[in-house]
């Protein structure tokens, strides 16, 4: 995949290319497109919202590209009704891809990521610039800011900003998206990925008048009811594995199809059996859309970006990765099973 962007000096985990490249990619530029992952979340959301919004103030024309639909409980972030979903607007989405000079992949760094969308991007000659902080980038960007460190995309998206001398640019609505993507990747700001830096963000944010309770709000405490009865269910049902270290819950599709899933209903699911004194390890399995869609989650060095990307097609951070599986739901935990158990 466009090799012709291959830097023989690539680092596996932090390449941030200094001002004077990035300031000039950002001026050079007119027309911008900003894409991001599959089934985003808090921080594919945030940070593409808020590149978005200033990228507006720098005046270009940008739109925010998703391959498929985002949860409802970000439905209230600034600007998203301008989204474009690929699933949905596909010729609308080209359409704008193919007058971009620049495209801003944000917060997944390879294009399998993206499915169809991944498939017509590798087509196109603009120069792709990479803003993400999973590990083992492929190297199909010619710009980098990627930092496997930082705690989100997010928190690199307010680093781009003050590199390039615009943190006067920073506002409310801005924040908001950044604080969305801090609290949501760190786990309302519980993971060991949160620093003294994540903090001294959250302060400068802060200083905008943004207010973290309504961001809480809105994103955490806006079930449904059969949202809150699926995660009883899943409570209810998860296993934990003899070596009392492993936890895994697994929603057939039946179930979901009971609770009327909705896309966001499972987000954080999957962190829940870490309540549980001792476990290190957990799982979660959910079928849908004609294939197991798979979260892993650790604690400490145990490596689930190395776990899934070596048995289910996968990949993702140290201590949280995701993956796929084309067995049955039963035969997709069995294998988990026995590969925790070896
Ligand atoms: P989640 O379990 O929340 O879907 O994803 C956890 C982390 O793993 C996220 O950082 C996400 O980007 C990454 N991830 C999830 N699914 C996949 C996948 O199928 N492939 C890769 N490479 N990364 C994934
Ligand atoms: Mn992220």
């Amino acid at each position: 995949m466009g090799e012709q962007y291959f830097n023989p000096n690539f680092e596996a985990n932090m390449r941030r290319d200094n001002k004077k490249v990035i300031s000039a990619a950002v001026k050079k530029c007119k027309t911008v497109t900003i894409v991001t992952h599959t089934n985003p979340d808090g921080d594919a959301m945030g940070s593409s919202l808020a590149l978005y919004l200033l990228l507006k103030k720098l005046k270009k024309k940008v739109k925010v590209i998703v391959p498929n639909a985002f949860p409802e409980f970000l439905a209230w972030l600034p600007e998203s009704k301008s989204v474009i979903n690929f699933q949905k607007d596909e010729k609308k989405a080209k359409k704008f891809i193919a007058q971009s000079d620049l495209l801003f992949v944000l917060d997944f760094n390879t294009l399998k990521r993206i499915d169809e969308l991944g498939e017509f991007i590798d087509g196109t000659s603009m120069p792709k610039f990479l803003i993400d902080h999973h590990q083992q980038p492929d190297k199909f960007a010619k710009y980098f800011y990627y930092d496997a460190k930082a705690c989100s995309t997010c928190e690199l998206i307010y680093d781009f900003m003050v590199e390039l001398g615009q943190k006067k640019l920073l506002d409310k609505k801005i924040a908001a998206c950044l604080y969305t993507g801090l609290m949501t990747d760190t786990g309302s700001f519980r993971f060991p990925s949160v620093t003294y830096k994540t903090h001294s963000i959250v302060a400068e944010l802060l200083k905008t008048g943004m207010v973290p309770s309504d961001i809480h709000g809105a994103v955490y405490d806006t079930y449904s009811r059969d949202r809150m009865k699926l995660l009883g269910h899943a409570l209810n049902t998860m296993h934990i594995l003899p070596d009392n270290k492993t936890a895994y819950i697994a929603l057939s599709k039946d179930v979901l199809e009971k609770y009327n899933y909705q896309k966001g209903d499972t987000e954080g699911m999957v962190n829940y059996p870490f309540s549980v004194n001792g476990i290190v390890f957990c799982a979660f399995f959910a079928e849908w859309d004609g294939y197991i869609k798979i979260s892993f989650r650790s604690k400490g060095k145990i490596d689930v970006n190395k776990f899934a990307r070596e048995h289910f097609s996968g990949g993702g951070h140290i201590n949280a990765a995701g993956g796929k599986s084309h067995l049955s739901l039963q035969e997709t935990v069995e294998k988990f099973v026995a590969l925790r158990l070896k």
